[in-house]
Parts: structure tokens; C-alpha cells; sequence
């Protein structure tokens, strides 16, 4: 595993692109699926101490993110997000995480550790609790949803019909309200007026 991972990451630290004192570092949870090396990535000592949080966050060193950050290797992206959540400060680094694209894959990948630190318990799995529409059906991210009522869009200025069809909705941590984009306003809808469509 160890000889892929080095060989993918041509002995580079897959973050900043430094050379020494390479470490390959599991990030979980791992992939069911592909090869063992996709859960790991290759780092060195600076990256690998900052992302374990035994050194505090140098917002400078991670200037390296605006790069890795697009990195066609899942795991490197998900490092990259993950690190980037922790530099709200950094208005460089939330315009980045405006503009980064992940898969939905990725991306629930990317935040999946979130709730196994936000949860008070760690030795027993959060309960989510679903996210359903108006006919109880369950709703996730990326589907497409219709409006069962028209919405007046407070502070945008417009009222969305009733039928209008919202694309690639984004769940959110309440289970009445998910986010999608209705003439180009990024808004919350509650789901009790809402239909998936298709
Ligand atoms: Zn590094």
C-alpha cells in the first residue's frame, strides 16, 4: 500500500509538495471501494503535525492549499477541505471553499469526521435523523425538488412559484430545511414544501 501511496504521490508531500520526512497518513473513514492506498495520503512532518493538531494551524503554510485543494486524488482534496474548515479566519481560504468543487462522494467524505467530533458520545453513532419532503419522502444531496407553494424570498426580492423546479438541493443540519439555488440566490427551503421531482 505503502509503495502506491509514494509512487502516486511521486515522494512528495501530496499537500505542500515538500520532500522530507514523508509520513503516510490514514484519513478516515477509508473508502469501502479502489485501492487501500486512496484512504491514505503521504505527508510531511509540517502538514502531518498540523493536520493531526499537535501543531497549531500556520494560516501561512497552508497557502499550499490553494493548489492541492483541486487535486484530482480524492483523498488530497479531503484533506485540503477539511484543513480549509479550519481556518475560518482566512477570508482566502473561505473564497477558496466557496470555489471548490467536490463530488458529492467527496464531499460527504470530506465531512464525515465532522460528526464523529461534533457528537458528545464517540462510542455511539449520531442518529440523523432524515431529511424528508412533504410526502415523507427522504431527500439528499444533489436531488432536485419541485415547490408545492409559492416562497416569497424575503430580502431577494422575488417570490418563487409554485412548481418551480430546484436543482442539486444541499441537506443541512436541520432536517425541516435544505439549501439549493433559486434564481441564482442560494436559499433555504423548508421541506415541508417541497416534492423530489423525478
Ligand atoms: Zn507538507
Amino acid at each position: 500500500m505503502e509503495q502506491a501511496l509514494r509512487s502516486r504521490a511521486q515522494e512528495r508531500c501530496e499537500l505542500c509538495g515538500d520532500g522530507h520526512a514523508l509520513v503516510a497518513t490514514e484519513v478516515p473513514p477509508t473508502p469501502h471501494d479502489g485501492e487501500a492506498a486512496d484512504g491514505w495520503i503521504l505527508l510531511c512532518a509540517t502538514c502531518s503535525d498540523q493536520t493531526a493538531g499537535t501543531a497549531p494551524m500556520d494560516a501561512k503554510h497552508w497557502f499550499c492549499l490553494q493548489e492541492a485543494a483541486w487535486s484530482e486524488v480524492a483523498v488530497v482534496a479531503v484533506c485540503s477541505w477539511r484543513l480549509l474548515q479550519r481556518l475560518p479566519d482566512e477570508a482566502w481560504a473561505r473564497d477558496l471553499l466557496d470555489q471548490l468543487y467536490l463530488s458529492d462522494e467527496t464531499l460527504a467524505w470530506a465531512r464525515a469526521t465532522e460528526d464523529a467530533s461534533d457528537a458528545p458520545d464517540p462510542g455511539t453513532p449520531p442518529t440523523v435523523a432524515k431529511t424528508l419532503d412533504a410526502n415523507g419522502t427522504a431527500l439528499s444531496d444533489g436531488d432536485s425538488v419541485t415547490l408545492i407553494k409559492a416562497l416569497d424570498v424575503k430580502g431577494a426580492g422575488f417570490v418563487a412559484k409554485r412548481g418551480t423546479l430546484v436543482k442539486n438541493i444541499r441537506l443541512t443540519d436541520n432536517p425541516a430545511h435544505v439549501e439549493g439555488r433559486v434564481n441564482n440566490f442560494t436559499i433555504v427551503l423548508k421541506t415541508c414544501f417541497l416534492k423530489r421531482a423525478g
